[in-house]
C-alpha cells in the first residue's frame, strides 16, 4: 500500500485518471484567457492533459479543451505545451 496522497485528475484527451504530477493543468480565467497553470494554483476553470505529445494534439484537435472551456485555446498554448514536455 502506498500511503502517499496521490491526487488523480482526468486527461481531457484520453479520459484516463492520472496522478496530477503527470498532467499539465490548463486554466481558463474569468476573462476567458486560456493558459498553462505551472503553479497549479491559478484561479479559474481547470482542465488537465497528459504530458504527452499525443494527448496534447488530441486535446486541441478533438476539441478536448474547447469542450472543457467553451472557448478555443490559442495556438501558442499548444506550442508551449509541446515545448514543456521536453524541458
Ligand atoms: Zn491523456
Amino acid at each position: 500500500m502506498n500511503d502517499k496522497k496521490t491526487v488523480l485528475r482526468k486527461c481531457v484527451a484520453c479520459n484516463e485518471m492520472k496522478d496530477k504530477r503527470e498532467l499539465f493543468r490548463v486554466v481558463r480565467d474569468k476573462d476567458g484567457q486560456v493558459f498553462l497553470d505551472s503553479t497549479g494554483k491559478a484561479n479559474g476553470r481547470g482542465a488537465y492533459v497528459c504530458r504527452q505529445n499525443s494527448c496534447i494534439e488530441t486535446a486541441f484537435k478533438k476539441k478536448g479543451f474547447l469542450k472543457a472551456f467553451k472557448v478555443v485555446p490559442p495556438e501558442d498554448l499548444r506550442l508551449l505545451l509541446l515545448k514543456e514536455i521536453n524541458r
